[in-house]
């Protein structure tokens, strides 16, 4: 059905912890809705689309950074983020109402000005506390929690801290020591009421650098799940297989699709390989046989990462999931 501009956006929390590849999963979801990558913008600004709008929720922090480490607290704190006023602007937007958003910018530590946001018809709500409450998560349509294990964590943060913000590896394992108990105590149970879990860990058979990705779908949201109907296995350098299964997730019935290793890296084996799970897939929402092979080879094209594991396949599955939603619940 056609609704008109003023159905209710379709809003999606995230939840993931920093330099864990939230700006990496947008742009998944963003090609996949067929809108420009690289129009993510992360921290202290809101990217807007035609259709989508990314809200970074680190802006609605309490206090400023000096604030914050007075009181001995960490980001991951839950006092340290304003989730009533998030409630409400959620329940605004939703209603179709603008809000005006707190910034908080993360080279000053200070807060901005706030900035308007109109409603728009998909609203995307990232970082740590998305879903922190039954009462927030209620008012989003779709709940993503990324899961990597404390045991990955260094390997994972390693790659923008480390590699890309030039911090030594002490600095990065002293800050992932700052917020671990109150990440924890706070940012973790979201993960038991997510509807979507995507699980980053070692290959079971390579061990790391090769990751073992698990996409855990609870059975009875919006979201459909997808699964396989045989196992399926890989022949590249870095074999892999991928298989799907029922299993229990804190007490709900999920299905589970697991990838172990990699996709083979040269191009005509990749794709052949990529059709071959593709052909295997049930409940996909593609829009023609095929698509998620050439959304695959699209990405690997521009270089986004994570193109041969679970992590690029997965996301791109949530991202034509999403679309699939979206498609039947907004206008054309
Ligand atoms: P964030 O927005 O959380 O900072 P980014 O998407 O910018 O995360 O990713 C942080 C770092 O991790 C970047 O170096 C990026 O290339 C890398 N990265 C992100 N996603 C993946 C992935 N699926 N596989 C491998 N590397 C990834």
């Amino acid at each position: 059905a056609v609704k008109g501009w003023d159905s209710p956006p379709m809003m999606i929390g995230i939840a993931v912890d920093g330099g864990c590849g939230a700006t990496t999963f947008l742009n998944r979801l963003l090609l996949v809705l067929g809108m420009d990558v690289g129009m993510v913008v992360t921290a202290d600004h809101t990217p807007v689309g035609d259709l989508a709008t990314v809200v970074n929720i680190d802006d609605y922090r309490v206090n400023d950074r000096a604030g914050c480490e007075a009181l001995g607290h960490t980001e991951a704190d839950l006092t340290e983020n304003d989730l009533d006023l998030l409630r409400a602007q959620l329940s605004a937007l939703k209603q179709g109402k603008a809000i005006y958003k707190p910034v908080y910018n993360h080279i000053t530590g200070l807060k901005d000005i706030p900035e308007r946001v109109e409603p728009n018809a998909l609203m995307i709500f990232e970082g740590l506390h998305p879903f922190a409450d039954e009462s927030l998560r209620r008012a989003l349509d779709l709940s993503i929690y990324i899961d990597i294990p404390a045991t990955m964590k260094f390997f994972w943060k390693a790659r923008r801290d480390v590699e890309e913000r030039f911090w030594t590896t002490e600095q990065l394992k002293a800050d992932i020591e700052r917020t671990k108990s109150a990440f924890a105590q706070f940012v973790e149970p979201q993960k038991r009421n997510a509807d979507l879990i995507l699980v980053y860990e070692p290959s079971e058979a390579r061990g790391l650098p090769y990751l073992n990705v698990k996409l855990i779908q609870k059975k009875h949201g919006a979201f459909t799940p997808v699964s396989l109907t045989k196992e399926v296995l890989l022949a590249g350098p870095v074999a892999g297989r991928l298989r799907s299964y029922d299993d229990d997730w804190f007490g709900s019935p999920v299905t589970v699709l697991e990838m172990d290793g990699e996709f083979d890296h040269v191009d005509i084996d990749y794709d052949d390989e990529v059709r071959e799970v593709e052909e295997h897939l049930l409940n996909l929402a593609f829009q023609w046989p095929g698509q998620l092979t050439e959304i695959m080879k699209q990405q690997r094209k521009i270089g986004l990462p994570g193109c041969l594991d679970g992590t690029g396949l997965f996301q791109t599955i949530i991202a034509m999931q999403t679309r699939g939603l979206y498609d039947h619940e907004l206008p054309a």
